[in-house]
């Protein structure tokens, strides 16, 4: 066996080699990873890790579960791609699943993507389809392009359509000129997107209609910030009122992720209310890459016609038998009841630490936030992993936690012990 005294680690010799050949647009990689089990990560070096990131809420089932790489190695012996050309069992189970979970009416259909910004691509493209439609808009004589109402602090993902609904002026500006009438409303302040619908109008300084507002229940990316229960539930008004469409992102919150199977789900909405469309990608596959949206009832739907949308890997058999055994264990094993109790584990633990430097918790189920009394949370974060627990600097003062969905209360305990223990007077970012 090699002295690693001598030779360093595996680590940096990996790293050294992905530098050579990668992209630098996720800067250094933390650790280079070999394999998973349950809730925790072994590196190349042999270290283990407590993850409370799960891969950015996407490893709901943790890693390597006996169900999910039953279904996808049975699965990849089977056939891995057909292309749309062709159908296959597990996509049509996968569809009509998750209209059953997300409580659409009758006529409500899926399109399969292979990520969020996929799925926020087609609910885009749906929208602008849908505000052709409106009244005063394109392609009316004299008509003017509808308008999509974005919230700033928002996330929708990197591609150009869905980075042209995404607030963070640092990932956005630089590819500006970006996709035209799409406007951003302060998050939570109902005047504001009071007065983007007021700008519809007649004449010359009126603008377009609004075909759709696009938001997130939980701002993720922003930094886990909940969006309060009386500003959806006045968007959804002001939607109805002025025939827009509600589309709720549920890329991140999505999928058991909030404790319920979507976040426009929860109760302080008294039960939800009914969105016009739902994006998903991140926890849906369990690890496998897939997404999509759901258009809610027929007349909707129907606006995606042979040519409108389309990608070669949609719907495949692999990631839609992942997206089956996922949903199936989440079902099997309660997840969505261990979400909301070990979040409120997590939640309540993290309020009750005895560190200033944690100053305040927020979230909902296992998607959650601390709140640091300084902005220092890269060193929180590298801290922790020196110590064997993976946390996320979300933002410069807040930890994100996203763990798998079957972390368990012993779990939860580790994590807490660990977070104990930091420093408070960790140097700023
Ligand atoms: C992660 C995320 C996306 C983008 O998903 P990708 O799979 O990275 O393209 C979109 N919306 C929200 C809310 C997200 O959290």
């Amino acid at each position: 066996m090699a002295d690693l005294e001598t030779l360093g680690s595996n680590d940096s010799k990996w790293l050294g080699a992905y530098r050579d050949v990668h992209m630098n647009v996720f800067g250094t990689p933390l650790r280079v990873m070999d394999h998973g089990e349950g809730a925790h990560l072994w590196d190349v070096d042999g270290n283990e890790y407590l993850d409370f990131l799960g891969g950015i809420a996407v490893n709901a089932l943790g890693y390597a579960h006996p169900a999910w790489v039953k279904a996808v190695s049975e699965q990849a012996a089977k056939v891995a791609h057909v292309s749309n050309y062709f159908a296959t069992e597990p996509q049509i189970e996968l569809a009509s699943k998750l209209v059953e979970l997300a409580g659409a009416p009758k006529g409500s259909h899926v399109y399969f993507g292979n990520s969020g910004a996929e799925g926020n691509e087609a609910a885009i493209k749906l929208a602008k389809l849908y505000g052709r439609t409106l009244p005063g808009a394109l392609p009316d004589i004299g008509g003017k392009p509808a308008r999509i109402l974005a919230m700033t602090h928002g996330f929708h993902g990197r591609t150009l359509g869905a980075l042209s609904a995404t607030w963070k002026p640092a990932i956005r500006k630089p590819f500006e000129p970006l996709v035209p009438a799409i406007e951003f409303v302060e998050a939570g302040n109902v005047e504001s997107l009071q007065r983007a619908f007021n700008e519809t109008g007649l004449g010359r300084y009126g603008k377009g209609p609004v075909a759709a507002v696009i938001m997130e229940m939980i701002q993720g990316e922003a930094g886990v910030v909940p969006l309060g229960s009386d500003y959806v539930k006045a968007a959804r008004n002001l939607c109805d009122r002025h025939n827009a469409l509600l589309i709720i992102d549920e890329v991140q919150c999505g999928i058991g992720r909030t404790g319920k199977w979507f976040s426009f789900q929860r109760d302080d909405l008294s039960g939800g209310i009914t969105p016009d469309a739902i994006t998903f990608a991140k926890g849906v596959a369990g690890g496998f890459p897939m997404g999509g949206l759901i258009a809610f009832g027929e007349k909707l739907s129907s606006l995606f016609t042979p040519g409108s949308h389309g990608s070669t890997f949609a719907g495949n058999p692999l990631g839609a038998a992942a997206g089956l055994a996922t949903l199936k264990v989440i079902e099997d094993e309660n997840l969505l009841e261990n979400a909301e109790q070990r979040g409120r584990q997590l939640r309540e633990g993290l309020a009750s630490l005895d560190n200033p430097l944690f100053v305040a918790v927020r979230g909902r189920g296992l998607l959650d936030a601390v709140q640091l009394a300084h902005p220092c949370a890269h060193a929180v974060a590298d801290w922790a992993l020196q110590r064997g627990l993976i946390v996320n600097a979300v933002a410069p003062n807040a930890l994100r936690f996203a763990p798998p969905l079957i972390i368990t209360e012993n779990d939860v305990n580790q994590c807490l012990e660990i977070l104990a223990g930091v420093p408070a007077d960790l140097p700023d970012d």
